[in-house]
């Protein structure tokens, strides 16, 4: 693994553009879990039912009281890792321009990092399902369950539930970005939701180098990235940082 990590500092240090591709895992060590797999979400609850588009619509104080209500538990106090701070370091040393996440966390711009594609929205903001008036999360009064606007229209956040559409301009610019980069980091993803997991493959046909960084393979690994280190994002992230100082 160390001898990848240093070749990863190379790679990055002859790169003029990268981008990182970043999903859940690179918020676990900072108390998030994943949807899917060991200690995820998806363990105690049915998605379809919890976090569709259709469940929350039919029964909203329902979704508010078991998906939104504990996600806002867990998000709230949740801290940048050494992972989310290495991305941020590489930006302010002119390497890393954009960070494309699936996550809704908001732990990238945290850390410093300015260009942030939240490919599935965020967990910051709420919105109104009648007048479209925004609040931030961290405002709302859960006294209240669902919550609701002054004007008496139920909120909900802004990320989307399954069955909704990833935002065009998210899509639009992920993909220049992916076709444009030198190097692409793909960092904590499980690359098993689409069309985010398409974004490494368009990165390597335009001639990017993909390296991920994930403890366990993926559909990527062997066929679209150039290599992997396996190993938490934070521990991978601090040696390539600690290469690219000395
Ligand atoms: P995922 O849950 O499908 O997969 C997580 C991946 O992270 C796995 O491949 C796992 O091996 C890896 N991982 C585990 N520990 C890690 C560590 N310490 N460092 C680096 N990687 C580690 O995540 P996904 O691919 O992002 O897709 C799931 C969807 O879940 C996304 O659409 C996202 O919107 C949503 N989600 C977001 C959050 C969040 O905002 N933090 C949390 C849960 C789910
Ligand atoms: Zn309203």
């Amino acid at each position: 693994m160390d001898e990848l990590i240093v070749k990863a500092a190379e790679d990055i240090e002859a790169a003029r553009h990268v981008t990182a591709l970043t999903g859940a895992g690179i918020s676990i060590e900072s108390g998030i879990p994943p949807f899917r797999g060991k200690g995820g979400l998806w363990e105690k609850m049915d998605p379809m039912e919890f976090a569709h588009i259709d469940a929350f619509q039919c029964d909203p104080a329902k979704v508010w009281n078991l998906l939104i209500k504990g996600m806002k538990e867990v998000l709230d106090p949740a801290k940048p890792n050494d992972a989310h701070i290495g991305l941020a370091q590489l930006e302010k040393c002119g390497k890393l321009k954009t960070v494309i996440t699936q996550n809704v966390d908001g732990l990238h711009q945290a850390a410093g990092n300015t260009d942030v594609i939240e490919f599935h929205g965020s967990f910051a903001w709420q919105y109104c399902t009648h007048c479209g008036n925004r609040c931030k999360t961290s405002d709302v009064d859960m006294a209240k369950i669902p919550p609701t606007c002054q004007c008496g229209g139920i909120l909900r956040p802004d990320c989307i539930f399954f069955g909704e559409m990833i935002p065009f301009d998210a899509i639009q610019r992920s993909q220049e970005v992916a076709a444009s980069c030198d190097v692409m980091l793909v960092m904590g993803t499980s690359a098993m939701v689409q069309p985010a997991a398409n974004l490494p493959v368009l990165a390597r046909e335009n001639g990017a180098k993909v390296i991920e960084i994930n403890p366990e393979p993926t559909p990527l690994t062997g066929t679209t990235s150039d290599y992997i280190i396996q190993g938490s994002g934070s521990r991978v992230m601090n040696g390539i940082m600690a290469r690219l100082d000395g």
